[in-house]
């Protein structure tokens, strides 16, 4: 529990979502590569065009994008991402900012953890076993809500799960007055974006397994107490056992607002996690997400805290997929409503980037799924 110790202490002087941290400037914009999208099959032949009477030429057939052509496990994964649906995420952001407030001291928190509940509730058939962890910081009662799928093939590995994970907490303490029992903390961008996210992953990861893809337990925390510092996310790591039962851990927090670019962060946690971080990148590429830039950012130096960190600082391979709202660049303004009333859902100004953040973290994922434990 050392390294607990010692990422308790980093909270001291550093606040969630990377404040303090200034940004890196961006690798340039990955190009296309391999097969176009826009290869159009031959038009009708110059004999159909020279008959008498007039014909309706067919309509073209545009070929579609193959990443990966000898690869079908990689067609697959493009395949289930492109699944993903931005209206139901609009409608989870929606019905999660609609409770008014989701920090730990409002009535809404409570609206929110049953509503999360009663989505994955509805989708439990599939194999889902949802639990919860509950814990008290200050007082205050904090609950995790875990959704756990087994492989296709039934079987229960006790290792080379794969976590993904989102806070579903939100607060406005930035609003000068704000009284966190009574007044509003709606946390669109932050983190009803992420907990969009993994709800729509709970739907897909559900056709995933019962088609038989599923080779590894997959995990999709729902962590309280992040705005807290990290409390929630904290708690579970400090109730795993070594060997560490994950190979993996992918967070997702803040990924809708920036207006000018589709660029996200990519946060990654002690040379353990440098694969991961490659890993990461290389799928931006291959399933052209189209993030651009993905700025990798090494954040061990604890300035950059988020539910990633906890598995991160333990030697677990983790990363972050975040917007921060550190200093500006010209290529983020920095979202001036996070931790405010004002984080409402008009100020998810980029929706394709959200879907992008969403698609990245599953292919991700599914390519972890994939892969034996280590
Ligand atoms: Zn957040």
């Amino acid at each position: 529990m050392r390294a607990i110790g010692l990422f308790f202490a980093l909270a001291l002087v550093v606040t969630s979502c990377g404040e303090t941290v200034r940004d890196i400037g961006g690798r340039p914009s990955s190009s296309p590569s391999g097969a176009s999208s826009t290869n159009v099959t031959p038009g009708p032949s110059a004999s159909v065009a020279a008959t008498a009477s007039p014909t309706i030429a067919p309509t073209p057939t545009v070929a579609r994008f193959d990443p990966c052509p000898s690869n079908p496990r990689c067609a697959l994964i493009l395949s289930q991402i492109d699944q993903l649906n931005p209206y139901r995420m609009d409608a989870d952001l929606n019905a999660l900012t609609s409770f008014v407030s989701r920090d730990v001291r409002h009535p809404g928190h409570a609206k929110a953890q049953a509503y999360i509940k009663e989505q994955l509730g509805g989708l439990a058939y599939h194999g889902w076993k949802i639990e919860s962890q509950r814990t008290v910081y200050q007082g205050i009662a904090l609950e995790n809500i875990f959704a756990t799928l087994n492989p296709s093939s039934g079987a229960q590995p006790a290792s080379g799960w794969v976590l993904v994970s989102a806070h579903y907490d939100s607060v406005a303490n930035r609003t000068p007055g704000w009284r966190p029992a009574v007044d509003p903390a709606p946390g669109a961008d932050d983190n009803a974006t992420g907990t969009a996210a993994l709800l729509e992953f709970a739907r897909a990861l559900s056709l995933w397994r019962d088609a038989g893809n599923l080779r590894s337990r997959i995990v999709l925390a729902f962590f309280d107490g992040e705005e807290l510092f990290f409390k929630g996310s904290g708690a579970y790591m400090a109730t795993l056992q070594k060997p560490y039962p994950y190979k993996a851990a992918i967070n997702i927090d803040m990924v809708g607002f920036n207006p000018i670019t589709d660029r996200l962060d990519l946060l990654w946690y002690t040379s353990a996690s440098a694969g991961l971080r490659d890993r990461t990148l290389k799928v931006n590429d291959t399933y052209r997400i189209g993030v651009t830039p993905l700025n990798a950012q090494f954040a061990a130096d604890g300035t950059t805290i988020m539910d990633a960190a906890p598995f991160g600082i333990a030697g677990i391979p983790s990363i972050a997929i975040c917007q921060r709202y550190g200093e500006n660049d010209a290529t983020f303004p920095g979202n001036y409503t996070f931790h405010t009333v004002n984080d409402t859902p008009d100020k998810i100004t980029n929706k394709g980037l959200w879907l992008k953040a969403a698609k990245l973290t599953l292919a991700t994922a599914l390519e972890l799924t994939d892969e034996p434990a280590q």
